[in-house]
């Protein structure tokens, strides 16, 4: 059967080819999905590290979520041009992570402005450049820049809320408090009901809750879920409607539940490692290897609270 192999390979490497414009479901990462009009969703490969990117379409500009890692920037750059011929404007940074942002500089010197909010510019100096050396070293990408480190957003947020509005849409960048990071931004277009989250929210076992504050993470969730939304775009994995917002926030009461409970009772970490089960309703979000990661960031987070 091995040399059957080849040939497989070959047939989908040119089904993704063709696969610009998909609309189905399940993963199809590198592929580009339109979800309103100008509205364009672009599922990031996992494998590459990237995350998701959202190209919105304006009158006379596109505005794109997420910088990416230079070689997720590289591929979503090449998409926008195929989507339209105008000019990549804005790029915001939903937050301070390498894969949504260590692009940044790569899309300033196409021409476009970075934004984030503030409390990404403040993660960025406490975490790098670190983080960015030691990326550095695994990832080719991040390395032939040549860069001392990322770069940040050339435009801080400093309100709760900013808008973009050309008469032909308007776009909203909106900050709810701290739950994956503490810049966590979402962007919003209230006439099409789209909302990008971030890493805010994820569809499936990716939440990253190093930099989180588990706790507050919910409360974020419930003031965004109050926001008309019919499509949600997450950071990672595939769109969901506005069920994802409600399962995501979800995942995360019951994990700090758990692990305030097993703490209440005196557990030590370990021991909530090896016990701890979330219920059947949160499995998408659950991986036993990134539970008991979760379960430590919950239970530091329990015992020297964030804010
Ligand atoms: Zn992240």
């Amino acid at each position: 059967m091995k040399h059957v192999r080849p040939f497989l390979l070959l047939v989908f490497a040119t089904l993704a080819g063709l696969a610009l414009f998909v609309s189905r479901s399940d993963a199809n990462p590198e592929t580009i999905k339109r979800i309103a009009p100008g509205v364009y969703f672009r599922e990031g490969d996992m494998e590459q590290g990237h995350c998701n990117n959202v190209i919105v379409e304006m009158k006379d500009y596109l505005i794109v979520v997420d910088a990416n890692f230079p070689s997720g920037a590289r591929a979503a750059m090449a998409d926008a041009k195929r989507i339209s011929p105008k000019p990549v404007k804005y790029v915001f940074d939903t937050h301070h992570h390498g894969d949504h942002l260590y692009g940044n500089s790569l899309w300033t010197q196409a021409g476009a402005t970075t934004l984030a909010f503030k409390g990404v510019a403040e993660e960025l100096k406490r975490f790098e450049p670190a983080r960015w050396e030691e990326a550095a070293k695994s990832r080719k990408d991040v390395a032939e820049l040549n860069q001392p480190g990322p770069e940040p957003p050339k435009q801080d947020i400093n309100e709760l809320q900013y808008v973009l509005n050309d008469g032909s849409r308007k776009v909203e960048f909106r900050h709810f408090g701290w739950a994956h990071t503490k810049g966590d931004g979402f962007v919003y277009l209230p006439k099409e009901q789209v909302l990008c989250t971030g890493d805010a929210v994820v569809n499936g076992p990716f939440n990253n809750t190093a930099d989180a504050n588990v706790a507050n993470w919910p409360s974020v969730l419930q003031a965004a879920g109050k926001l008309k939304v019919k499509f949600v775009l997450p950071g990672h994995g595939v769109d969901a409607g506005p069920e994802l917002i409600a399962g995501q926030a979800q995942f995360m009461m019951e994990l700090h539940k758990a692990v305030k409970a097993g703490m209440d009772q005196g557990k030590k970490l370990e021991e909530l490692q090896a016990s701890i089960h979330l219920p059947e309703t949160v499995k998408n979000w659950v991986s036993e290897r990134s539970l008991k990661t979760q379960i430590k960031d919950a239970y530091d987070q329990i015992k020297a609270p964030r804010q």
